[in-house]
């Protein structure tokens, strides 16, 4: 006689949100149920190790039987089964392992959300009621007892009953939901779709899932001449990160990549890394060849695929991946995770984040091994994604700075060529306390302004910054080995000799009348005129004094919400040995205004701003023309 029972009221609230539930991935009910074939499965496989059951091993399987007409799909299992009182413990009440999160998910209000979290965790065996009206479980235990038999159409309970002796082993019997306008539920009685959902999902579960399957015979004409019914196997079983290093190809890699990926390119690098002991994960990462679609905007989704022992939980898990790394696709397997994992809860899991931080000093260890045994190579990657890295090194105030340090590359005056900071810093000059740097828009424009030529001359190599983001990150950064970095277009340039250094304080003072006078002329523009010590045959700079760069000052002004206030100290330097100094000693004091605003017109343009009344420049110009053939 079959007992009516009723679930408990915890349950009765799950169960009544997952089959009125709009959750667009009923789908997942599949991969619930065959990881719950597999684990008895892998119970069954263990008590036979220990010789508590006899069974044959390679005989453990998981099989579909779709019925269209009843409208029924079937799994069934021949693993270790359940007892009365386990199917009562397991399936009428809801799996402890997974009842405090949804208590957690179940208090939030926003009915949407809890909806949300269902789908995301997976709620093991509750879920195929987001398909069915009437599940039926017949079990044997391997441990002996009664054959049983649970059915339930959902929220009203369940009812138990003993039957017929039948082999060990579980069959879930779904009856699936009619279809109406929201929900097509007859995809679930298609062959090929039970398929896909099985290569999507339960691909590496380790025993075959099997399904029968009507081959059609056909003549030379085409036509059917006979069918017959084969048994088919569904899933490859063997995961690629699972199998043996030295047996796996670069095509496999590749071909495995592509297709998961979807990417039309073989990766450039394939990081596969197996950890065994007190965590134990296999990973699979990869590096595209090419930057994705999409990748620098909010629309590219990072992350990596989640695995627990073969079964997928989940797509895109960003925090197992720094920012900085966002362009490495990939999975992750461990056999510690739970299934009923959520994105939520992934940020408070201690066991992912030991992962993550094993991942990302992995990452780090072979795009360092690339760059020193690899340099083209190299430089290709960074490429495409040197600009994730930097961004990832100026974000959270350079938080990130031990990570990423050696992975940046930077131009230098060195031939034009990359360099890394530690190449720099290798070789620099021996008495050299600082590592030199300019902004410019390109390497050839920082190689041609009037500041470098002298450094360069000294035997000084110099950095030259060319995207925005760089001077923000020597910023955050504020040294690389103890060395402070140093602008050479800001503040004093500590590299002339004393002699030097003392004929230039000579000739200042020589030149103080002239130097006043057009710093009065250019009083509201700049802070001071000077000498230059840093000009070679250049006439004139432009720098600014400690602080806020000319560079910055340009970037923040052109963020949207501006920066008003935000100003480079600006300081208008003139080359003490060049010609101009002593042609202008000689000009008219009714000269003086517009040769000063003149010189520091050209100032500015070397240093790539706009004027702000280039007309008035224009016309300043004409005249000297004008003077000069006089
Ligand atoms: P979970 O798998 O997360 O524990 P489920 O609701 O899916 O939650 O299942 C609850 C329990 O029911 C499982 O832990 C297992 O003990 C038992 N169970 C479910 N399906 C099977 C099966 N096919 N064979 C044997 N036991 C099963």
């Amino acid at each position: 006689m079959a007992q009516k029972k009723q679930y408990k009221a915890e349950t009765k609230r799950l169960l009544d949100l997952m089959i009125h539930s709009i959750y667009t991935h009923k789908e997942i009910f599949l991969r619930e149920l065959i990881s719950n074939a597999s684990d008895a499965l892998d119970k069954i496989y263990h008590a036979s190790l220990h010789n508590e059951v006899d069974i044959d091993r390679t005989k453990l399987q998981i099989t579909l039987e779709i019925d269209e007409k009843a409208r029924t799909l079937i799994i069934r299992d021949n693993g270790i089964g359940m007892t009365q009182a386990e199917i009562e413990d397991n399936l009428g009440v809801i799996a402890k392992s997974g009842s405090n999160t949804f208590k957690k998910g179940l208090n939030e209000e926003d009915q949407q959300s809890e909806i949300d979290i269902i789908g995301q965790f997976g709620v093991g065996f509750y879920s195929a009621f987001m398909v069915t009206d009437k599940v039926e479980v017949i079990s044997q235990s391997a441990k002996g007892g009664d054959s049983v038999k649970f059915e339930s159409e959902g929220e009203d309970g369940y009812r138990i009953e003993v039957i017929d002796k039948q082999p060990i082993g579980t069959t879930v019997k779904l009856h699936l939901k009619a279809d109406d306008e929201g929900e097509h539920y007859s995809i679930y009685l298609e062959n090929y779709h039970i398929k896909s959902l099985i290569k999507k999902y339960s691909d590496y579960i380790r025993y075959p899932i099997k399904m029968t399957e009507t081959q059609k015979d056909y003549d030379d004409k085409g036509e059917v001449t006979g069918s017959k019914d084969v048994e088919i196997t569904l899933n490859s079983m063997i995961p690629l990160w699972k199998r043996n290093k030295n047996d796996i190809k670069d095509e496999d890699y590749n071909s495995f990549y592509q297709d998961k990926f979807n990417d039309y390119q073989a990766p450039s690098k394939v990081i596969h890394t197996n950890l065994e002991g007190a965590l134990s994960f296999d990973a699979m990462l990869f590096i595209p060849s090419h930057v994705p679609q999409a990748f620098y905007t909010q629309d590219y989704q990072a992350g990596l695929q989640l695995y627990s022992r073969g079964v997928f939980i989940l797509d895109h898990a960003k925090d197992l991946l720094p920012d900085a790394f966002r362009f490495v696709r990939g999975l992750v397997d461990s056999p510690d995770l739970s299934l009923n994992i959520s994105r939520e809860m992934l940020q408070h899991d201690r066991q992912l984040k030991a992962i993550a931080s094993r991942l990302e000093k992995k990452i780090k260890g072979e795009l360092l091994g690339m760059l020193k045994t690899d340099r083209e190579k190299y430089e290709a990657f960074y490429k495409n994604f040197g600009l994730q890295i930097k961004y990832g090194a100026y974000a959270q105030y350079g938080a990130n700075k031990e990570l990423l340090e050696d992975l940046i590359l930077f131009g230098s005056s060195k031939e034009l060529k990359m360099v890394s900071l530690e190449e720099y810093v290798e070789r620099m000059k021996e008495d050299q306390k600082e590592i030199y740097y300019v902004c410019g828009d390109s390497l050839a424009k920082c190689d041609a302004l009037p500041q470098t030529e002298w450094v360069k001359e000294k035997g000084f190599e110099i950095l030259y910054l060319v995207d925005d983001v760089d001077e923000f990150i020597l910023q955050v950064f504020g040294t690389y080995k103890e060395k402070p970095f140093k602008a050479i277009n800001q503040g004093e340039l500590n590299i002339g000799s004393d002699e030097e250094k003392k004929a230039l304080l000579d000739k200042a003072e020589a030149n103080k009348p002239l130097l006043e006078s057009l710093k009065e002329a250019l009083k509201d523009q700049v802070s001071d005129v000077r000498l230059s010590s840093r000009l070679k045959t250049h006439p004139v700079c432009l720098v600014s004094d400690e602080g806020l760069s000319l560079e910055m000052e340009k970037i923040l002004s052109q963020m949207p919400e501006g920066a008003p206030g935000l100003k480079a100290k600006r300081i208008l330097e003139l080359n003490s040995d060049h010609p101009l100094i002593s042609a202008l000693s000689k000009i008219s004091p009714d000269k003086v205004k517009d040769y000063a605003e003149l010189l520091y017109s050209q100032a500015l343009l070397i240093e790539g701003f706009t004027l702000e009344d280039p007309v008035r420049f224009s016309n300043q110009l004409a005249q000297l023309m004008i003077d000069a053939s006089k």
